[in-house]
């Protein structure tokens, strides 16, 4: 008896996508992550907003492992994150990370670039590959520029081929660092349009964000974070209306 509902239990698909326990990173002298306790459930939106130097970016890091932790445990879809090898270029295909800066592969065609991993990782013939790499990138609105180098794109449309090329792999969750930071004002409205699609069509998303008018709109949850710690966390409308921490207030007075 008992042991047939242990095992109903574990083959119940968990809410729970992307787990971090008592995680602490120091870089040197620095205690950049101070026992970090985050649990991202299947479908939620977080933004996670935060001073610079906060940890914000490291945090990200080590949810696709190219940050190690020194204490606590990350897992995504219940499993701790592998070490190396294939293990680990499959965690980070399941994990699709766009940065600040749009880290496409200069001398691939944009359409090479969105069908790479999903051959290399996913081991996806060529031609579906093509095939879904064309319809993400008309999804983004860029899918006329699929033969055209990455610099001969604007800012705004490489990182929706970023985003894209994550896509292609299927991720289970997206994390986005400061993804329309290094972006001409005019254009970052067409990335997170792009993104408040991804939110509406259920992706698992983190993203790390100055865009408060972002987070009001897309996200379930914002995280607020000082000094390598989680200050506060709340639903975004709580959150800007009626921040706890003083050191939110402070944040929040100055970037609102
Ligand atoms: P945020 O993204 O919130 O601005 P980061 O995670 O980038 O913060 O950085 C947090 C702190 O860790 C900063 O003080 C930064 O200088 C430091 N830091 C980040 N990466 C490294 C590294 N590779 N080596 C040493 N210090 C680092
Ligand atoms: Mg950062």
């Amino acid at each position: 008896m008992t042991e047939v509902s242990v095992a109903k239990e574990d083959a119940a698909p968990s809410g729970d996508l992307v787990v971090l326990k008592s995680v602490n990173k120091h870089f040197g002298a620095l205690h950049v992550l101070q026992d970090i306790d985050l649990t991202i459930t299947r479908g939620e939106v977080v933004v996670v907003i935060g001073p610079s130097g906060s940890g914000k970016s490291t945090l990200c890091r080590t949810i696709n492992r190219l940050e190690t932790i020194d204490e606590g445990s990350i897992t995504i879809d219940g499993k701790p994150l592998p070490a190396e090898g294939k293990a680990l270029a499959r965690l980070r295909a399941d994990v699709g990370m766009v940065f600040q800066s749009f880290n496409l592969f200069a001398h691939k065609t944009v359409l090479e670039n969105v069908m790479l991993g999903q051959i290399k990782v996913r081991k996806t013939d060529k031609k579906k590959a093509e095939e879904r790499a064309r319809a993400l990138l008309d999804r983004v609105g860029v899918g006329t520029q699929a033969d055209k180098y990455p610099a001969q794109l604007s800012g705004g449309q490489q990182q929706r081929v970023a985003i894209a090329r994550a896509l292609a792999m299927d991720p289970k969750v997206m994390l986005f660092d400061e993804p329309t930071s290094a972006l001409d004002p005019e254009m970052i409205n067409e990335v997170l349009e792009v993104m408040q699609q991804l939110a509406r069509d259920g992706m698992t998303m983190i993203v790390v964000t100055h865009e408060m008018g972002f987070a009001r709109s897309a996200a379930n949850r914002v995280v607020f974070m000082a000094d390598g710690r989680i200050v506060e966390e709340a639903v975004p409308d709580q959150f800007f209306s009626n921040p706890r921490s003083d050191r939110a207030k402070d944040f929040l007075s100055k970037i609102l």
